[in-house]
This record gives structure tokens, C-alpha cells and sequence, in this order.
């Protein structure tokens, strides 16, 4: 396991909120897996799972609401 090149501290598999403004709509991305730092917080996530939620993004940006929160693991087995 590598550590946070950072701060050096430990990297811990953890599920976070992952959110971005789009101009028109703000999506919220709940259970997103990540890597986080146990120390300072900072947040890595992989290339499979960015794939995936830039597909989850793309379908809440089509629904044109103010916010959009879904869950990345309800979304991705709709
Ligand atoms: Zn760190």
C-alpha cells in the first residue's frame, strides 16, 4: 500500500461525496469509492471508477435540475 505523496500518510479505501458544478446543474456523487488519506484527507480516485462516474455525471445532467444527487453504486446497475 502506498502512502499520501502528500503529507505521507496511510491511504485508506473509503466511500466519498464527489461533486461537480456544471454550470447549470450541480451533480452529487454519493458512495463513490475513493482513496483517501487518513491524515490530511486527500482523495485519489481510480481510472475505472472516473469512468464510471463521468458516465453517472453525464446521465444526472441530462435530468437539467438545479441539483442532482445519486448514488454512484444505484447508478451504475440502472
Ligand atoms: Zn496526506
Amino acid at each position: 500500500m502506498d502512502n499520501c505523496p502528500i503529507c505521507n500518510g496511510q491511504k485508506e479505501y473509503a466511500k466519498i461525496t464527489f461533486s461537480v458544478d456544471l454550470g447549470e446543474t450541480i451533480v452529487v456523487v454519493r458512495d463513490t469509492p475513493a482513496m483517501v488519506c487518513s491524515l490530511c484527507g486527500e482523495e485519489w480516485i481510480d481510472d475505472a471508477v472516473a469512468q464510471d462516474l463521468e458516465n453517472v455525471v453525464n446521465e444526472a445532467q441530462k435530468r437539467h435540475r438545479m441539483i442532482e444527487v445519486v448514488s454512484f453504486g444505484l447508478e451504475k446497475a440502472a
